[in-house]
């Protein structure tokens, strides 16, 4: 077996493979870089990039629907599948291309095949033997369903609902957390009719009880069904619709079943187990700085237990380089690394939700900012509002340890959100800071200046 060497052999070219691979080389490494499918993993060719393509066609779909409501003569005329379709995967190949340029600019040799980890720091592609001073497994996650659901015809995962070639007349979304709603939300945009299934008791489970209920609010205004704390029980499927049963007995009759009940990680049957990893339900066991149980193999991305996102997998791949170049990288907080759903409304926040702050601190206060009081708000006729959380109780100082955003666009504003979380700003440190008006970002502004005790555009 023809044995190659190099300092780094990562397994997997996503996001979390890909920025490790990346920053290793700018720092001096050999680096060999395993991908079976295409580089850029799911994030780039079927996640994060193309579901954002088909937001933004959603909501081009919505302003041309609602022109009539600001007196622009407009009116829907229909969504061309195979438009939005050429639209999006544009975006992913020009992103793709410069992707691939970057990978060849930096020198990292690229394997195209499927890889396996066979220890102690050897992966194996076909006859190829790749050994490297050190390995990071970066495999990445896949879509999960439910025992005895099976995907096919009118079930599909996130996959397939990036591939249609029409917009369905009935949809059910089975889960409601972050794919599940942004893809709910598509779909009603493009006119489906959607009702969406959660066992949990609320939309966005994973977010502040704030941030689901203003949600919730704004689905039920958009007509997009719900049905929360109501476990699914079956699916099946004729030649012209799927029925799904609830445990309430409740039958819902459909086009298409979304299935988006979370990622599992890809771990099986690629020898990590077998070389003696330790694993934690199937996904990577790692230390904070992302050590396996094995020395000098490490992990990334969705397969380490966490915030299944690209911009975490970035992040740890980074860390990761710059901590085998020796550069002593601080942790990363987990807690600090932003969150956004893409759904109209947007859901944005970061740091901690009012529940884990009192937990880890006890006393908290907070503080909830309504979109009405801003001008740019009003402009695009959103609602919603911006919800702080400050440790310890009120008069005493103390950092901004949550921000929970609801509202459209309300994405952008994270940038800003995580300076203030990581950074322990306090309400007032922000509250000096001129927020250009009119913006939403002065909602930020101002609802820091609500905190700090100096409310301008506010009436609590
Ligand atoms: C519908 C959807 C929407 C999303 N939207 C967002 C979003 O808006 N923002 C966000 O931050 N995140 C989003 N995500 C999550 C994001 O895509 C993932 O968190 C991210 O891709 C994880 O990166 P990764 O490197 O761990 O894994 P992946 O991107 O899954 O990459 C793993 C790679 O490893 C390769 N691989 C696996 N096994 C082998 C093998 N044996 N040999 C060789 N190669 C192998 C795979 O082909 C793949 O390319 C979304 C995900 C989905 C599904």
């Amino acid at each position: 077996m023809p044995e190659h060497n190099a300092d780094l052999v990562i397994l997997g070219g996503g996001s979390g493979g890909y920025a490790c691979a990346l920053r290793a080389a700018e720092l001096g490494m050999s680096v060999v870089l395993v991908e079976r499918d295409k580089l850029g993993g799911t994030c780039l060719h079927y996640g994060c990039i193309p579901t954002k393509a088909m937001l933004h066609a959603a909501e081009v779909a919505d302003a041309a629907r609602d022109g009539d409501k600001i007196g622009v003569k407009s009116s829907l005329a229909g969504i061309d599948m195979a438009g939005v379709n050429a639209y999006k995967d544009g975006v992913v190949a020009k992103l793709y291309k410069g992707l691939q340029g970057l990978v060849r600019s930096r020198k990292i040799t690229l394997v195209e095949g499927s890889g396996r980890f066979e220890g102690p720091r050897t992966v194996v592609v076909g006859d190829d033997r790749y050994v490297g001073g050190k390995v990071v497994l970066a495999t990445g996650s896949y879509a999960r369903t439910l025992p005895g659901l099976e995907i096919g015809g009118r079930i599909i995962t996130s996959y397939e609902a990036l591939r249609l070639d029409h917009v369905p007349d009935r949809v059910v979304v089975l889960g409601g957390g972050v794919i599940g709603v942004e893809f709910a939300s598509v779909f009603a945009s493009f006119g489906s009719q959607v009702t969406v299934v959660e066992a949990l008791p609320r939309l966005v489970p994973a977010e502040d009880e704030f941030a689901s209920k203003l949600l919730e609010r704004a689905f039920r205004r958009r007509r997009i069904a719900f049905k929360t704390g109501v476990k699914f029980t079956g699916a099946r499927q004729s030649d012209d619709a799927v029925t799904v049963s609830l445990e309430s007995g409740e039958e819902l009759e459909a086009d298409l079943l979304l299935v988006a009940v979370g990622r599992g990680p890809n771990t099986a049957d690629l020898g990590y187990e077998e070389a003696g990893i330790e694993m934690e339900r199937g996904f990577v066991r790692t230390d904070e700085r992302l050590r396996t149980s094995l020395p000098d193999v490490f992990a990334v991305g969705d397969i380490v237990p966490g915030l299944q996102l690209a911009h975490r997998g970035f992040a740890q791949g980074i860390f990761l380089a710059e901590d085998i170049a020796g550069l002593n990288p601080p942790v990363i907080d987990e807690a600090g690394i932003p969150r956004v759903t893409y759904c109209e409304p947007e859901v944005a926040s970061v740091g901690l939700t009012e529940a884990q702050a009192k937990e880890r601190y006890g006393e908290v206060q907070t503080l909830t900012y309504d979109l009405a009081g801003n001008g740019r708000s009003q402009i695009l006729q959103t609602q919603g509002a911006i919800k702080l959380v400050k440790s310890g109780a009120e008069g005493t100082p103390g950092p901004v340890v949550g921000i929970h955003m609801v509202g459209a666009r309300v994405g952008e504003l994270i940038g800003e959100a995580q300076l203030v979380y990581n950074w322990d700003a306090q309400a007032e440190d922000i509250a000096a800071l001129v927020h250009a008006h009119p913006t939403q970002n002065e909602a930020f502004g101002e609802a820091h200046l609500a905190l700090a005790g100096k409310p301008l555009h506010s009436h609590s």
